[in-house]
This record gives C-alpha cells, structure tokens and sequence, in this order.
C-alpha cells in the first residue's frame, strides 16, 4: 500500500453534507500567493457579501510576511493586491480563487514578486503579440519520500514503457492527472493538454496558448490546482527538476514561444532571429531557469534523458538534445513557434516568460 496522508482518509461522505449546505448569498473567495521561496504557494479565504464580477471587485488583503519568509516581525504587513480572478473548482460556484501579487509596506514588489516587472515588460511589447505554452512537468510522491507507487525495495522497470502509457503496470497515479485537469478547465485556467511521462509517476501537464502576463498567472494558478488536488488525494507533486537521481528523467517546463510575425507567413526567419540572439544570453537565462541561479537545473541538464548541456547552447529541428527545438511542423510550414527546453519545472515562469520577451522586443523594434 502506498503512503497517503491522514487527511486524505477522513470521511469524505460527512464532508460532502457540510459542502452542500447553502452558502447565503455569501461569497468565499481563496486568495492565492507566491511566498518567500519563490517556489511555495500560499492561500487564505474570506467571506464577500456578493459574488464579484470581476478581479476589480475583489478588495486588497494583507497577510503575516513574518510566517511566509517574506519579510522581518518586527514589520510584517505585506499587502495582497488581487490581479487574476477564477471560479473555485473545490468549493464551486459562486466561489473564487484570486491571484495576487505581493508587495511589502512601502507597497514596492515583494523579493520574490516577478510578476511586477514582467507585466511591465510584457506592457512594452504588446504589439508583437507574443503568446506562450509552457509545458509543465512534475512527479508524484507518497508521503513516506518515496515516488509514488514505486516499489518499497528496488526499482520500477526501467523507463520505456511509461510515457504516454495505459496500464496498472505503467501508469501511476491517473486520478490526480484527469482530476487537476477537470479542476483546471472549470476554474477558467487555460489548460490545453497532459500526459504520462518518461519516469514512472511523472507526469506532465500543459497550459496554452496564453498572450504576455497570461502565461504566468495561468501557470502558478494551475500549479496552485495541482498541490490542491494532490492534497485531496493525500500524495505530494513535487517541482523538483531532477528529483530521482540515476537513469531516470528530469523535470523541466518547456516554455513555447511565438510572436505575431513568427506565427505569420515566412515566420522561420524571426525565429531564427530569436534563436540567434537567445544563443547570446545563454548563461544569463540559465541563472534564472530554476530558483537556485542554475543549481537545480545542474542536475538536469546533462546532456543525457532528453535534455542539453548546460554549459552549451544549441537549436535543431525536431531536437530534443537540444536547447531549443524547432518542431518539425514549423520547420515544414516555416512558420509558427520555438521550444526553449531549459526551463526547471520549478522555474518562475513570470521570469522566463519576461526574458523571452525583454529579448525579443530588442530585435523587432
Ligand atoms: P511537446 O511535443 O514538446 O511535448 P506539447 O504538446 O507538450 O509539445 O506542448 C506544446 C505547447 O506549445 C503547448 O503548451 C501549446 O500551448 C504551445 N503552443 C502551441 N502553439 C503555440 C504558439 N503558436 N505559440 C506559443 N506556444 C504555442
Ligand atoms: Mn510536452
Ligand atoms: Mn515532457
Ligand atoms: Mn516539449
């Protein structure tokens, strides 16, 4: 038997009587936010008089900085300013769950708030257009530490029959999967597909296209599902790029790029521009791909599993040894988007999306 939490054991059918009790024209609403790690997410709830009917409804909040790592005792008031709405998938209608941006006392961005400056980034290059995907890898765990399902002694098969499988024998954990993805689709989050991974208990899920800011608050808020979702089932995801060492694949977050040109007739050759000048800042965008400056990506990045050097730069059709792969279908319709593949699944994607973009805008201006 694998290692689920307690709390996922307790009596679901009592809980269901309380949750179908009548709410009283009252609105809860989840205010959801990114804490001092840069990788943790945070939530707490409030009881609204109506329901809102957009984000601009939604009143700013405040929270202990103190307890999230965000900030000192002695001046803890951090200020929650809500910035992207969504119907709550566990509470259900007329409930919300609301994105929020940090900021400290004297209402600057919080350290690990990067979504400030990349809206002001994304806000300079409008007029390209530019839409992300990123692809959003992650593995289950028991709460004993253990991969999800993996045998207690020893090692599952070797990879090779898992990724996009079926079977009891391959596919581990498919609640959790098919439930973010219903969760994800109700809440309004642009989630666009999801597949078995390459290691077993790896899983991946993938949100799309989504124009500038978008991308970012639609990810966090699908990784906020996820850890929610996981939670109901009693088993962690975690984020971590390469959380089983040996011949077993990494995690990444494959980040999808196009703008309006590329994705127009003749399109290559912009992306070609991109790739080229992308090439350029290689180290640069390696030390913010993870939230450890590169030392988590380290461990994923090798060269071997699917992934390239860390140290080296390269771009190919259909190539996924490299850093960034043209898909084929680009390549024959010479148009459309690149992948950049370096991305950690634990990366920020408020800033590889704002790399990508204060990058292109040099270019295209
Ligand atoms: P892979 O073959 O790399 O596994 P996936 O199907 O997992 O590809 O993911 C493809 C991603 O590309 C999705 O997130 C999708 O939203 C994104 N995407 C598709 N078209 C575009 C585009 N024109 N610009 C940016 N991203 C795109
Ligand atoms: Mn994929
Ligand atoms: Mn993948
Ligand atoms: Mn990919």
């Amino acid at each position: 038997m694998a290692s689920v939490s307690p709390s996922s054991q307790l009596n679901k059918a009592v809980r269901q009587h309380y949750m179908s009790l009548p709410q009283e024209g009252k609105c809860q609403v989840t205010y959801i936010w990114i804490d001092g790690t840069g990788e943790g997410l945070r939530n707490k709830t409030r009881t609204l008089n109506s329901e809102p009917k957009s984000v601009d409804d939604i009143p700013e909040w405040n929270f202990d900085g103190s307890s999230t790592y965000q900030a000192e005792g002695s001046n803890s008031d951090m200020y929650l300013i809500p910035v992207c709405m969504f119907r709550d998938p566990f509470t259900l209608d007329p409930n919300k769950l609301v994105l929020c941006e940090v900021l400290k006392y004297n209402r600057l961005p919080a350290e690990t708030n990067h979504r400030a400056s990349c809206k002001k980034a994304m806000d300079q290059v409008a007029e390209h257009k530019i839409w992300f995907g990123m692809e959003q890898e992650y593995t289950l765990f028991g709460t004993d530490g253990r991969p999800y399902s993996w045998p207690r002694n020893g090692y599952p098969e070797p990879q090779g029959q898992y990724y996009c499988s079926v079977g009891a024998n391959n596919a581990y954990g498919r609640d959790i999967v098919e439930c973010h993805y219903k969760a994800c689709l109700y809440a309004g989050v642009k989630i666009c597909g999801s597949n078995a991974e390459v290691m077993p208990s790896q899983w991946e899920f993938q949100v799309g296209p989504c124009e500038g800011i978008n991308m970012g608050d639609h990810l966090w808020v699908a990784r906020f599902l996820l850890h929610r979702v996981c939670e109901d089932f009693g088993v962690v995801a975690t984020l971590d790029p390469k959380p089983v060492t040996g011949n077993w694949n990494g995690a990444g977050c494959h980040t999808n790029v196009s703008t309006k040109k590329m994705r127009e007739e003749g399109g290559l050759q912009y992306i070609e521009q991109a790739i080229e000048k992308l090439g350029k800042k290689h180290a640069e965008h390696i030390r913010v791909y993870d939230p450890r400056e590169g030392n988590d990506n380290m461990r994923r990045l090798t060269g071997l599993h699917e992934t390239s050097s860390i140290n080296d730069f390269s771009a190919g059709v259909a190539n996924r040894g490299a850093s960034i792969r043209v898909p084929r279908q680009v390549g024959n319709d010479k148009r459309g988007y690149f992948e950049d593949r370096r991305p950690a699944a634990n990366c920020d994607p408020y800033v590889v999306t704002r790399g990508h973009c204060s990058h292109l805008s040099a270019g295209f201006r």
